[in-house]
């Protein structure tokens, strides 16, 4: 499974940098467009499959950590999580106005795209996917009313926490009352990360 969910993952970190170097990375904001309908449906495949941010930080979080520059911490200003929205605006209104004015594309993708690589060498992969990134900040909104997501079967899940470890955006959380692991959709990346490495098979997707 990891094996297949990686090779979609290049196929389309391909694709972006193909239309990217053709100077048709506005479709690639189309193709964004689209997925946060799809996010109604199937939750966040976009984050988990399609984004090129991500498919760069998981590598570049396996080397932060190697090299043991993660940091645990999440800077204070970040935490109250308006800053995505505030990336979002400035994202936008940039964009517009070069447009306009200059008459030129803002290479806002890229940008974000080295500000994600550049934020995982320090940072654990959430404080970019739940705090910063402006594209998350829109799929969370849509992925909070997603009809399927990955689900935890309380009854099969034993508390063991395994899957928060592998959860690249904090979506899993083994509650401290009832030690039981339940899934935000609207922070899910849908990746399986958490199935994958589940010892009682408790986590599907579904309704
Ligand atoms: S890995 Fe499975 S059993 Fe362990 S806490 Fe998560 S859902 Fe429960
Ligand atoms: S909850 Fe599971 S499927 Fe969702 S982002 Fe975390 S690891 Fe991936």
């Amino acid at each position: 499974m990891k094996y297949i969910i990686a090779f979609i993952r290049i196929l389309f970190l391909a694709l972006f940098l193909f239309l990217l170097v053709n100077g048709k990375v506005l479709l690639w904001l189309t193709l964004f467009a689209g997925s946060l309908i799809a996010a109604l449906i199937f939750g966040r495949v976009y984050c988990g499959y399609v984004c090129p941010m991500n498919t760069l930080m998981i590598p570049v979080e396996r080397l932060s950590k190697k090299l043991k520059l993660q940091t645990a911490k999440t800077p204070r200003w970040l935490r109250n999580g308006y800053f995505a929205w505030i990336t979002l605006g400035i994202s936008i209104v940039a964009m517009l106005l070069s447009k306009r004015l200059l008459h030129i594309n803002l290479p806002i993708l890229p940008f974000w795209l080295a500000a994600s690589v550049l934020v995982t060498f320090r940072y654990k992969p959430e404080v970019f996917h739940n705090l910063i990134c402006p594209f998350g900040a829109l799929q969370r909104t849509f992925g909070r009313f997603a009809r399927l997501s990955e689900k935890v079967n309380k009854d099969a899940c034993v508390g063991c926490k395994l899957c928060e470890k592998v959860c690249p955006s904090n979506a899993i959380v083994v509650s401290s009352e009832d030690n039981k692991a339940g899934i935000d959709a609207a922070l899910c990346h849908q990746c399986t990360n958490c199935s994958q490495v589940c010892p009682k098979s408790a986590i599907h997707f579904g309704k």
